[in-house]
């Protein structure tokens, strides 16, 4: 069996010697002994790195499941992100580099950024955003996304952004349940060298809403309307008067939507200081960066890892952040490469799918490029497959010899990686690593008894740490489902997962009904009322089938109104409602029309059987099957 290969393989790999002693984190053993024995001591450390507007008291208050960390503290983390380094020596360092497909490129350095946040968070205050309320941001990755975000927070407003590649239904919903008193949106954005329409998602997505909108547009002029504005207008009509607003560190810094097993997406809640010392200590100490480096995360400020590690964690520590609109792999697949190249690139932080599509493309694309700046891969969001690690370990990293390749587990819940192998210790293909500081993590059964090493169940974790959701907004008994699902007062990941005897975690995906299509958690509950929400559906099921590129692409079956013909036109049809209700990620890539779904006697669909089906499987009992 895969998972037995996996956790026998004897197949090491390690930094080269100079990075191991350079390393940030030497010690990662004595430091996460230390961050287990004496959190309080440990995290106290790290909070206060930071300014605190009123020093903060308890390290932690753990009230299972609620947990607080730096209580009593309060602070703003854009002072910490911007002010700090604006108002001392790093005023004119590179904070953010935006670069577009068409080779285009922006530069912001630490005092342009503080002074334009500053000024749109004037904007803001003019219209009436206030401490506590939420502003849903649906920008495509622009340097005009960033400072909405830290506008936001420099007003101790809650933002939440939408990935702008969602649809309509997505963007409506969250909108709705965060009660976003404000919208700020491009009108489009720009991939593979074509203009992606937002404006009109926007505008059907908020019909009838009763918002401001302010618009960011480089499409054509903005949309009319009573309480539409101009992103421009609100940042350069204003003063760069707004200082950053103390908070109480367990303010909510921002509400991100994740897919989970019921159809309904769940407002994740993350808070100002927490997030702030947690995202922060990773960066120095998993990704280990150090200070005038230059950092790339290839996400997506529409996710988890774009907020901590394309804005918050590397403004925070003071560093240089890339951010790249559209497709790696556009105009060319050298593109990456070559910016790579150009901006003497130190850290990256990319996805198993991005490296997989690399390795499609072939390694001559990486190897017209002077890559010898990169000494650190972090890849997240799937699990990593050998083959693909050893691709980038060669092909990027040359052969080891200059660099490393450091997979990590964490989800948008945990704000920061948890589950990881920091470049010190020795890497296993196959396996994501140790625990990282603070994080107290076990395999168990379903009674909650931890299972013996190398055998299958699921991955919890034992205790809070300082990045690691609050609350879900607006639902706290959600919140407390993930710490209660499992006996013995213990955090369910929902992933399934294994470890070996010397303490490595081998995550193997998902134990509910979420599919990791490229990265991305897609609940399948999603996907089919989106499905039925088309006139012509009466039922549909949604599986996970293995894809080389994607890990996971999305197979639906539906079944057909009475009197609808089994066309393809039509399945064409409801394939591009889903495109258009959720986005594009989320749109099934193959639509099988039957006659009937498999279902247990009580009427429940049995996606098990659909699954065992494609895969060529076993589907088990199927003794409650109706027929
Ligand atoms: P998200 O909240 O969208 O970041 O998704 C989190 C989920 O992605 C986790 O629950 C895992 O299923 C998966 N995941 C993230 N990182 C890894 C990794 N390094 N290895 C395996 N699975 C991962």
């Amino acid at each position: 069996m895969e998972l037995e290969r996996l956790l026998k393989s004897k197949l090491t790999y390690s930094a080269p010697e100079p990075q191991r002693r350079s390393a940030n984190m030497p010690d990662y053993a004595a430091e996460y002994a230390r961050s287990l024995q004496d959190p309080e001591g440990f995290w106290g450390e790290q909070a206060r790195h930071f300014h605190w507007f009123r020093p903060f008291g308890k390290v932690l208050e753990w009230n299972f499941p609620d947990h607080q960390w730096f209580v009593g503290g309060q602070t703003n983390i854009t002072y910490n992100a911007l002010d700090r380094h604006a108002r001392g020596s790093k005023r004119n360092q590179v904070a953010l580099i935006f670069l577009g497909e068409d080779g285009s490129e922006q530069k912001l350095t630490y005092g342009e950024l503080l002074d334009r946040v500053s000024r749109f968070a004037t904007g803001l205050r003019g219209l009436g955003l206030e401490k506590g309320d939420r502003a849903v941001i649906y920008m495509p990755l622009t340097l005009e996304g960033c400072i909405a975000m830290l506008a936001c927070a420099r007003l101790g407003a809650i933002h939440s952004v939408v990935y702008a590649g969602l649809g309509i239904t997505a963007l409506r919903e969250r909108i709705q349940d965060a009660g976003a008193k404000l919208v700020i949106a491009g009108d489009v954005g720009f991939r593979r060298g074509k203009t992606v329409d937002l404006k009109s998602i926007v505008l059907q997505a908020t019909e009838g809403l009763e918002l401001d909108i302010i618009w960011f547009c480089r499409g054509g002029p903005k949309p009319e309307g009573p309480k539409t504005h101009d992103f421009n207008e609100i940042l350069w009509g204003h003063k760069p008067e707004t200082e950053a607003v103390p908070v109480d560190s367990e303010h909510p810094l921002f509400i991100l939507y994740t897919s989970g097993s019921t159809g309904k997406p769940k407002g994740v809640v993350h808070v100002q200081g927490g997030f702030m010392v947690g995202t922060a200590y990773h960066l120095r100490s998993f990704f280990d960066l150090k200070d005038g480096e230059v950092f790339w995360t290839t996400s997506d400020i529409g996710w988890v890892v774009g907020h901590s590690y394309i804005v918050y964690a590397p403004l925070l520590e003071g560093i240089t952040s890339i951010l790249r609109e559209g497709a790696p792999d556009y105009p060319n697949p050298g593109a990456i490469w070559s910016a790579v190249e150009r901006y003497r690139v130190n850290v990256m932080f990319t996805a198993p799918t991005a490296v997989r599509m690399f390795m499609k493309f072939g390694s001559d694309w990486p190897a017209q490029h002077d890559l010898s700046s990169l000494r650190l891969i972090g890849v997240a969001g799937e699990p990593l497959n050998p083959e693909a690690w050893q691709w980038a370990t060669e092909h990027l990293m040359d052969s080891g010899k200059f660099g490393f390749v450091a997979d990590n587990w964490w989800q948008t819940e945990l704000g920061a990686p948890t589950l990881g192998t920091p470049v010190v210790l020795e890497g296993r293909p196959g396996l994501v690593g140790m625990p990282l500081a603070g994080v107290d993590a076990v395999v168990v059964d379903a009674d909650g008894l931890e299972v013996a090493p190398g055998t299958g169940g699921l991955l919890a974790l034992k205790r809070p740490f300082p990045s690691m959701m609050r609350t879900v907004w607006g639902n706290h008994a959600r919140y407390q489902q993930y710490w209660n699902e499992i006996p013995g007062q213990v955090y369910a990941a929902g992933d399934v997962a294994s470890r070996t005897p010397e303490g490595y975690f081998s995550v193997l995906g998902r134990a509910d009904d979420v599919l990791n299509v490229a990265g991305h958690r897609i609940g399948t509950a999603d996907v089919e009322s989106a499905l039925v929400s088309h006139p012509s559906v009466a039922e549909a099921a949604v599986i996970g089938v293995p894809d080389l590129l994607k890990g996971e692409a999305i197979k639906a079956f539906v079944v057909l109104r009475t009197g609808k013909e089994k066309t393809d036109a039509l399945r064409e049809e409801i394939i591009h409602h889903v495109r258009l209700e959720l986005g594009p990620i989320a749109t099934p890539s193959e639509l099988i029309l039957l006659d009937k779904l498999p279902k247990t006697r009580s009427g429940k669909i049995l996606r098990r059987l659909l699954k065992a089906q494609e895969m060529g499987k076993d589907p088990g009992d199927l003794s409650t099957l109706e027929e």
